[in-house]
């Protein structure tokens, strides 16, 4: 994926190179590998390679740039996290959603990214204004605002997942049941219900009580569990079993 990613994520302004650190970990615990610094306050930095913990490879590839002109070249689309609400009329997105649009946007060719603010201050709004929309990461109304590296983070964890997703979607729907059998037809179901009413009154389960509302519960419980062919035939498998014993003990 190295070569190729198309996800670029980019810290602007970064105050503590730890951060930079922690956030290049991040990254390559969910499989992203592209980052680009703008105009880091301390970098390179032994602390960054430090908090990378295994993952100073993207650190040392990190393209250090002056500008965020620079750090977007190249890109098709852009989206800016932010910590808190502003004056900027922008589509807001979720990560979830942020990880889906980004996705929709990268090609055979190109790139998208995903803007990462300071410490301090976040992203300027004129930053904010070069993407095409914003992520806020829904979170303590009282306390929104995440340590950088966990905001790469989350956000890094969604791409993960929608990519999953993506990956799932395209397999052959064979490979995708791979351990599920057949869905149970409902007369299988059916005939489940009628073996389980013999086994209950030839155990005297109901002892001279009408069987109506357990079977309706034991009917909505079946039906709940969405059973394959497969687990019907375990189910009456054992009833058999449990009948054959009791035949013997008679
Ligand atoms: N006071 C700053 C906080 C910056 S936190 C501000 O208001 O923006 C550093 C960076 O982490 C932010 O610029 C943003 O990129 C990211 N971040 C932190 N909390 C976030 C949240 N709740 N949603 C989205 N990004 C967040």
């Amino acid at each position: 994926m190295t070569l190729t990613d198309p996800i670029r994520i980019i810290l602007v302004g970064t105050q503590h190179p730890g951060n930079i650190g922690s956030a290049a970990r991040a990254m390559k615990t969910m499989g992203l590998s592209q980052l680009v610094l703008v105009a880091p306050k301390r970098f390179p930095d032994p602390e960054a390679n430090a908090l990378a913990a295994g993952a100073e490879d993207i650190v040392q590839q990190a393209r250090v740039v002056d500008s965020l002109d620079e750090a977007l070249q190249g890109c098709r689309y852009a989206l800016g996290t932010t910590a808190r609400d502003r004056a900027i009329s922008l589509p807001e997105y979720t990560p979830r959603e942020a990880a889906a649009v980004l996705l929709e946007h990268t090609g055979a060719d190109g790139q998208v990214a995903l803007l990462f603010g300071r410490e301090r201050t976040g992203l300027e709004n004129e930053e904010l204004m070069r993407c095409h929309g914003r992520v806020f990461i829904p979170c303590n109304p009282d306390y929104a605002s995440l340590n950088l590296a966990s905001a790469v983070q989350v956000l890094s964890y969604e791409i993960r997942l929608r990519r999953l997703e993506l990956e799932l979607e395209l397999l052959p729907a064979k490979a995708k049941v791979m351990d599920e059998g057949e869905p149970a037809s409902l007369d299988q179901i059916e005939r489940l219900f009628v073996h389980l009413g013999e086994f209950m009154d030839e155990i005297d389960f109901h002892k001279g009580r009408s069987p109506d509302m357990i079977n309706q519960r034991l009917r909505r419980l079946f039906l709940r569990a969405q059973m394959d062919e497969r687990e019907i035939k375990i189910i009456r498998g054992m009833l058999s079993d449990a009948q054959r014993l009791l035949a013997q003990k008679k």
